[in-house]
């Protein structure tokens, strides 16, 4: 953080200048990640869409490191904290709008996809229904092309409006965006996602409520959602799948303190008891190892790990 500021003294300052905003000190990020696990972040704040905007104004002004979260659901946060501000898009910044008879929707950043899509099934509207179990935000979504069961956000998206690192807010359509296999051109360029407008088409009510429930089904009996995890640990290497060549080393069920490849998906990591963020690094660096010493294919991470002292 700027020499000249201690982390009291511009906690201090920022609910001077944002009287109208919470901001908390010294949040333990493990209650904001969906894998509970993380130190604190020096300063955390969950703003609405137009706080956000005078809010990184002002960071930027001050030389004060911050970063962008949304649900915490792709999170692995380091034991020692988030130097800086983080901005959680969350419950503040989550209104939906539809437009059921042009099949349009516009959700801001931190509406959960969840919801979205049940909105979008409420209104008769389909191509969403692949999305309604991931628990991620619509801004998170975007950053990581989420997808699941055949579908991707790349396929809804018409455009995003972003909050450039100049600090202007553009509109910027989905072509541009360089959306592939949980990629976005976010990961090079950041910016800021503050809300999305999505296209779907006119469908039937029953149907889509009925592929929701087929879906969710198959998660429950898939994957291990009684444990706390941030979803696929790796990425899909080409040609094969993450989960099947963890399987076939042999490490079903492989722990490292607290941290376990899950017995249920070997795809996941799952938090089973106080895991530490150390626990699940060196569980990934053993699984990468012995699955490359098996069959000479790297495994990347998925999960975006974030934090002091981990790269
Ligand atoms: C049980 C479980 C199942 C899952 N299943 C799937 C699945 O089927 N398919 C899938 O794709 N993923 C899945 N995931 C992973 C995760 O839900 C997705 O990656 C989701 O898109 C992350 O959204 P988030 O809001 O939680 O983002 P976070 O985890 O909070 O952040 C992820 C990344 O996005 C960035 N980001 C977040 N919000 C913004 C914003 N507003 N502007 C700019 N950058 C932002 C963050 O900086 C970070 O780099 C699963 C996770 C769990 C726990």
């Amino acid at each position: 953080m700027h020499n000249s500021f201690s982390k009291k003294d511009f906690y201090n300052e920022l609910q001077k200048r944002f009287p109208e905003v919470e901001f908390l000190l010294d949040e333990p990020m493990k209650k904001h990640t969906t894998f509970r696990i993380g130190g604190p972040a020096d300063i955390y704040v969950e703003p609405s869409v137009s706080q956000v905007v005078p809010l990184i104004a002002f960071l930027k002004e001050s030389d004060v490191p911050f970063m962008v979260i949304g649900n915490g659901s792709n999170l692995l946060v380091s034991d020692d904290g988030i130097e800086g501000v983080v901005i959680s898009m969350g419950k503040s910044s989550s209104e939906i709008i539809i437009d059921d008879a042009k099949g349009e929707i516009y959700a801001e950043a931190g509406a959960m996809l969840s919801s979205v899509a049940n909105r979008a099934a409420d209104a008769g509207l389909t191509g969403l229904e692949f999305a309604s179990g991931i628990p991620g935000s619509i801004g998170g979504a975007v950053y990581m092309n989420a997808g699941a069961y055949g579908g991707e956000m790349k396929d809804v998206l018409t455009s995003v409006q972003i909050l450039k690192a100049d600090g202007q807010v553009e509109d910027v359509s989905v072509d541009k965006l360089d959306l592939s296999y949980r990629h976005s051109a976010l990961m090079e360029n950041p910016g800021i996602v503050l809300g999305a407008k999505l296209q779907l088409t006119v469908g039937n009510v029953a149907d889509i409520k009925a592929t929701i429930d087929d879906i969710r089904q198959k998660r429950i009996e898939k994957q291990p959602l009684n444990f706390p995890s941030a979803g696929s640990t790796f990425k899909r290497p080409e040609g094969y799948f993450a989960g099947k060549l963890i399987d076939d080393t042999g490490l079903r069920g492989y722990t490292v303190g607290g941290a376990q490849v899950s017995e249920k998906h070997c795809g996941f990591v799952v938090n089973k008891s106080d895991a530490t963020a150390s626990d699940v690094l060196k569980l990934m660096k053993d699984v990468d190892e012995k699955v490359y010493e098996k069959f000479g294919v790297h495994l990347t991470p998925e999960v975006r790990i974030i934090g002091r002292n981990v790269n």
